[in-house]
């Protein structure tokens, strides 16, 4: 048995599978402040996931966690993490095992994410595809030839961070004009706030009486067909088609698939960004493409650290742990 996290901004998403990747339980809890409360709210839950079906800790085998951050996977550390401020240069690997005595393996959100994908997911059918995970932030991950490539420290992909506008908005990461700054769920609200004054009519001012804006609130709105909301989807779905239009002249994938919190509503992106990548991709490069989004949003990325787990176990027992972050191609 193995158990698998996905740990990101508001969510630690937790669910125990075996070696096949079927799915023997599942919890989701609101992720806490300070390093403490973290911490033992995983173990909480590790404790949990683990006896509920009569198994004790004993039965466990390894831990993979796939956390928000840029992240040191072979050291276990979690280096930043815009979205969990307290871990800084955090071991989370050394702290989970030390309370568990059970073998911690780290990975970065977006790599689980597609991980699980490529394992059990749409992601089965293609040897080259890139995944977009599309929140708080933009993340990304690229399988090339039927395996994952991280590169060097575990941190390849961090899409959200290369520029689309070389004098644009300030990220907080210290550059400007970030991808994520435009077609992110937190570029989407903050682009609504800044024109919702100059839309009297549109029907988010109604539901804003009652609500907080979000990203979702802004979707249903245009789904139900709000001129303003659908301008503020359309306006984020042009950036998003510039940046995957960028990642395909790079990867020349097979399929794109949409993962993360605002992947429902990428349903009203993706014709607008067909349209962007026609307009800006090299013949050769854009044809035959496939738009998916991931096929279970709740789970797939902490499945996706389960496998992470089973074959980081593999390659520890023949290497001492120096390798542990080649992907198996048994799926
Ligand atoms: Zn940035």
């Amino acid at each position: 048995m193995y158990i698998g996290f996905d740990i990101g901004g508001t969510n630690i998403k937790g669910l125990l599978a075996d070696k096949d990747g079927t799915i023997l339980n599942f919890r989701k809890i609101p992720i806490l402040k300070s390093i403490g409360e973290i911490e033992d709210s995983l173990i909480n839950l590790i404790t949990e996931l683990a006896s509920s079906d009569g198994k004790s800790l004993k039965k466990i085998k390894a831990i993979g966690i796939g956390s928000a951050g840029t992240i040191d996977k072979a050291r276990g550390i979690v280096i930043t993490s815009a979205n969990i401020p307290a871990w800084k240069k955090y071991n989370l690997v050394k702290a989970v095992e030390k309370k568990t005595g059970i073998r911690t393996f780290l990975e970065n959100d977006a790599n689980a994410a597609i991980i699980g994908e490529w394992w059990k997911g749409n992601g089965k059918k293609f040897s080259n595809w890139i995944m977009i995970t599309l929140g708080t932030g933009i993340g990304g991950g690229v399988i090339i030839n039927n395996e994952i490539y991280t590169g060097k420290s575990g941190s390849a992909m961090e899409i959200g961070h290369t520029t689309i506008d070389y004098n644009g908005r300030k990220c907080y990461c210290g550059n400007t004009g970030c991808f994520e700054q435009y077609a992110s769920a937190t570029a989407i609200v903050r682009s609504a706030e800044k024109q919702l004054k100059k839309n009297p009519d549109s029907s988010v001012h109604m539901r804003l009486k009652r609500e907080k804006i979000t990203s979702k609130l802004i979707y249903e709105e245009a789904q139900k067909g709000d001129k303003f909301a659908k301008s503020v989807f359309d306006e984020a779905s042009v950036f998003l088609g510039i940046g995957i239009s960028n990642l395909i002249s790079i990867f020349n994938p097979e399929a794109i698939i949409f993962g993360g919190g605002l992947s429902d509503a990428c349903k009203i992106m993706i014709p607008i960004v067909k349209q962007v990548v026609k307009e800006r991709v090299q013949p050769g490069l854009k044809e035959n493409i496939k738009y998916l989004t991931i096929t279970n949003q709740e789970k797939t990325p902490a499945l996706g650290a389960v496998k992470v787990a089973i074959d980081s176990c593999e390659s520890y027992k023949y290497s001492s742990g120096l390798t542990i972050n080649k992907l198996t191609n048994n799926r």
